[in-house]
């Protein structure tokens, strides 16, 4: 039990809440005593290409735009939670942490040289307006400020109104996306290594087709950092 002053009056003024249920809990705290988030962590080592573990891993890695995935959790239980709780109803907290461990992760992970620029995958504005804010933006803002690696919200855009891949098929979520996305015009991406940010990775569709376009720009490398990715269960597609 923590009795010190500062921290009760912390609490009392600006109560910091459970990133998973959102429960007050202690300035120092991320998570309540009834969440977990540890166990959702995917264990090292990991295949650098897909994010899976090791031995989790088909990612048929001919197929693929992005050099790299980086993602620190499995889209499940308390982590999905989560990232709903942020993404559908704003909590704040929810994104500091999130990034954190993105920042973490990529920190951990990727050992080469250093990203020249970060974008978040582009929400069509129709969605944006519908949600009031862009989670993609919100966590890759966050990712720059951390690293000093360059923000660039304007760099990719989305050419047209998809539906939402959730609900789709391994198939058709890849025919929803297929020339979805652009660079802005004029952009020369030669030589750059780029951080293609987005919440969570399902198929890969959108990071692969987001990869596309950066490296039709001219981009050297294309690394997708999420903040989790669905478990690979052997049954899904190559991507
Ligand atoms: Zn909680
Ligand atoms: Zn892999």
């Amino acid at each position: 039990m923590k009795s010190k002053l500062a921290d009760i009056i912390l609490t009392v003024f600006f109560p910091r809440r459970c990133a998973v249920c959102g429960k007050v809990i202690f300035p120092d705290e991320v998570v309540c005593d009834n969440c977990d988030i540890e166990k959702h962590r995917i264990p090292y080592p990991k295949c650098d290409k897909c994010g899976q573990a090791e031995g989790f891993c088909n990612c048929g890695a001919d197929k693929l735009s992005f050099d790299h995935i980086i993602t620190p959790f499995y889209y499940e239980g308390d982590i999905r939670t989560c990232i709903k709780n942020f993404k559908f109803k704003g909590y704040y907290d929810n994104g500091k942490f999130l990034a954190g461990e993105m920042v973490r992760a990529l920190e951990e992970e990727y050992v080469f040289e250093k990203p020249d620029l970060i974008v978040p995958v582009p929400m069509t504005k129709r969605r944006k307006r519908r949600r009031g804010f862009s989670q993609t933006d919100t966590l890759a803002r966050r990712i720059s400020e951390a690293t000093g690696i360059e923000f660039r919200g304007d760099l990719l855009r989305k050419t047209r109104e998809t539906p939402p891949q959730v609900g789709l098929g391994a198939k058709e979520r890849r025919n929803n996306l297929v020339n979805a996305f652009a660079v802005s015009e004029n952009e020369n991406l030669k030589g750059k290594t780029i951080i293609v940010c987005d919440d969570t990775k399902t198929t890969g569709t959108t990071l692969h087709e987001c990869a596309k376009a950066l490296k039709r720009a001219g981009a050297k490398k294309v690394i997708g950092l999420t903040a989790a990715l669905t478990k690979n269960d052997f049954r899904g597609e190559a991507y």
